[in-house]
């Protein structure tokens, strides 16, 4: 469950999310609209721990988490907008950053090669579950927008959170990618995840538990469960 209680966050003086609160339990879907601008991507840096929050909390199963930046190491997992993806690595290798960097292996794991073995599995299935199972040694600057978009979701699906923030994920795919992505989503929230989307499509709105959209900085409530 993540639970965010009066948060607010302000570059300087300009304020970009103002006294947000929401609760998302394990299995819900949660979309966020609003035009460009609204605060949609600082709402979700700030709950990833990477934006600066002036007042409130972010909470994970009750734990504080507000503002640290290892929020990934209470599970929560951030699919960025434009995809933050290291164009110089393979798709492949961009999977394996988070989930090495996670999993602290020792040496002595590392040496006994179960671990990567481990890790190479949940790569590839997490690149088929995007379709992109031939394009995993591919350095991400050769493949398409859309594609890059799909391996920041298999990265942020790889990761296994326990709350996933998917921040304009559909936006560069087709329709039958994009019903896809959110699918996978949608199977995620299945796992128990608690996942909230930050998209200007109401067609990816629609398809979701709740329905909140942002403007300047504020938050309504369209639809709730
Ligand atoms: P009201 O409708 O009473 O004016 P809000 O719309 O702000 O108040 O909602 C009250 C509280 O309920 C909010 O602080 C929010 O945390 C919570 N809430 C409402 N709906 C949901 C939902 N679908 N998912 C998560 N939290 C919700
Ligand atoms: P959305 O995702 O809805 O387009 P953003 O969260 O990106 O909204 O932006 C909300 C407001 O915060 C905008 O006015 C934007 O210009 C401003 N903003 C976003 N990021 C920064 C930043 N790093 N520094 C200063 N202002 C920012």
């Amino acid at each position: 469950m993540i639970s965010v209680t009066n948060l607010t966050v302000a570059y300087d003086e300009l304020v970009a999310v103002a006294e947000v609160s929401l609760q998302v339990p394990p299995g819900y879907v949660l979309a966020v609209s609003g035009p460009s601008g609204a605060g949609k991507s600082s709402l979700l840096w700030a709950i990833a721990g990477a934006a600066p929050v002036k007042s409130g909390e972010v909470q994970v199963d009750g734990l504080r988490i507000t503002g640290r930046p290892a929020a990934a190491a209470h599970g929560v997992v951030l699919i960025p907008q434009g995809n933050g993806l290291a164009r110089v690595l393979t798709a492949r290798e961009n999977l394996s950053l988070p989930l090495l960097a996670d999993r602290k292996l020792s040496a002595d794991e590392v040496e006994r090669e179960e671990a990567l073995e481990s890790v190479d599995r949940i790569i590839e299935r997490a690149l088929t579950a995007v379709g992109l199972e031939e394009s995993g040694d591919h350095l991400v600057e050769e493949l398409s927008g859309g594609e890059q978009q799909r391996v920041a979701v298999a990265r942020g699906l790889a990761q296994r959170g326990k709350v996933i923030l998917a921040d304009e994920s559909t936006s560069e795919l087709d329709s039958s990618n994009r019903e896809r992505v959110l699918e996978l989503l949608r199977a995620e929230a299945d796992r128990g995840a608690a996942v909230i989307i930050a998209t200007h499509d109401p067609s990816v709105a629609a398809g979701a538990d709740g329905h909140a959209t942002m403007d300047e900085g504020r938050l309504s409530w369209e639809r709730r469960l």
